[in-house]
């Protein structure tokens, strides 16, 4: 309803109420002249207040988002990324969902635009960090290799002076050398002070993050940044292979793709990974690794779990 629509229906029950209330103490005989009135106004006032809180309480997105990032409702789910070689783990994406009260699983691709534009990204991302850091310890044990644990950041939260020690405070939760930390950047603008980002990410390299430039050849990845930044893995997004099937010019592009990151020594890793002939061609082209359906769907932790005790036993 627009609001002028709202205001009108308030201001219009408002009165409605100051009529009825009036009808009602008229009839009482100890409730005459003076008081009538009184308690009318009194009544009127009252339920005037209540009808513009509540009726003219227009959803406010950022508010309710703000408010779910506080009750710990945003919750994370883990994507599953196997070595193309052996189909063993590497690690997960971690990947956010909105929990409702109601019980329904919200898509981060309804509410994480909103907290990219607010700002709200940074503390969801803190508080996604620290859920991950409290339950994903307990899952895991020593293993030949770290497990790599990728988040999405943005640009401005990598940026910004307490993210070298979000990313510390995240690793600080488990016991040391068990897992690798791996930050997704992803340019839904382009990159501003690339000078900067440069700096900023050799930083974090120093510190034993991999840096992952995701969703390559979309939006605005430019092939100038991995050049000018310290990139050790792509993410080919699923677009490249979603016509692998069918079209020669599909696989024209992701060769050329995978070409040009194994020329630059990057690690590759294609996304949304749905059939076995996907799989296959890959892997002759010497993938690094794979993630998509055809491995997992992003899952809760105690399913993630299940597949780390089937994967130590193989
Ligand atoms: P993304 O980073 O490219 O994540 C991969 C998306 O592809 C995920 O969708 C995943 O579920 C989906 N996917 C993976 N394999 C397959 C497949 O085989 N087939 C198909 N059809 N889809 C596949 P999801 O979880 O809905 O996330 C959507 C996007 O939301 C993410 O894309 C990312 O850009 C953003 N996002 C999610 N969590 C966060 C977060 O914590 N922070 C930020 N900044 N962005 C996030
Ligand atoms: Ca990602
Ligand atoms: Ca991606």
């Amino acid at each position: 309803m627009a609001k002028q629509n709202v205001r009108i229906t308030a201001t219009v029950c408002s009165m409605v109420a100051v009529l009825i209330c009036g009808a009602i103490f008229s009839w009482f005989p100890v409730l005459h002249g003076w008081s009538s009135l009184l308690l009318t106004v009194f009544l009127a006032i009252v339920a005037g207040v209540v009808l513009w809180r509540y009726v003219l309480r227009q959803p406010n997105p950022y508010e309710d988002l703000e408010q779910a990032i506080h009750l710990n409702e945003i919750v994370p789910l883990y994507q599953p990324i196997v070595h193309s070689d052996t189909g063993e783990l590497y690690g997960v994406e971690v990947l956010a969902r909105w929990a409702t009260p109601e019980g329904e699983l919200v898509s981060p691709v309804s509410f994480i635009p909103l907290a990219e534009e607010s700002g709200l990204i940074i503390p969801l991302t803190r508080k996604l960090m620290a859920q991950v850091g409290k339950e994903l310890p307990a899952i895991l044990t020593a293993r030949r290799t770290p497990f790599h644990v990728s988040f999405n950041f943005t640009t401005a939260h990598i940026q910004s002076d307490t993210f070298i020690e979000d990313c510390r405070t995240f690793i600080r939760q488990f016991p040391p050398g068990i897992i690798r930390l791996t930050a997704e950047i992803l340019e839904r603008e382009p990159f501003e002070k690339v000078a900067a980002l440069k700096e900023t990410l050799a930083l974090l390299q120093a510190h034993d993050v991999t840096i992952a430039l995701d969703d390559f050849g979309t939006g605005y990845s430019n092939l100038n940044y991995l050049n000018a930044l310290p990139i050790d893995l792509i993410k080919i997004d699923k677009i490249f292979i979603n016509g692998l099937a069918e079209n020669n010019n599909a696989i024209r592009l992701i060769d050329l793709v995978i070409d040009m990151a194994k020329s630059l020594n990057l690690k590759v890793l294609v996304e949304g990974v749905e059939t076995s002939f996907q799989v296959d061609y890959l892997r002759q082209k010497s993938v690094d690794y794979f993630q998509g359906y055809f491995f997992s769907k992003p899952v809760a932790v105690n399913e993630l779990a299940l597949q780390l005790g089937k994967d130590a036993t193989t």
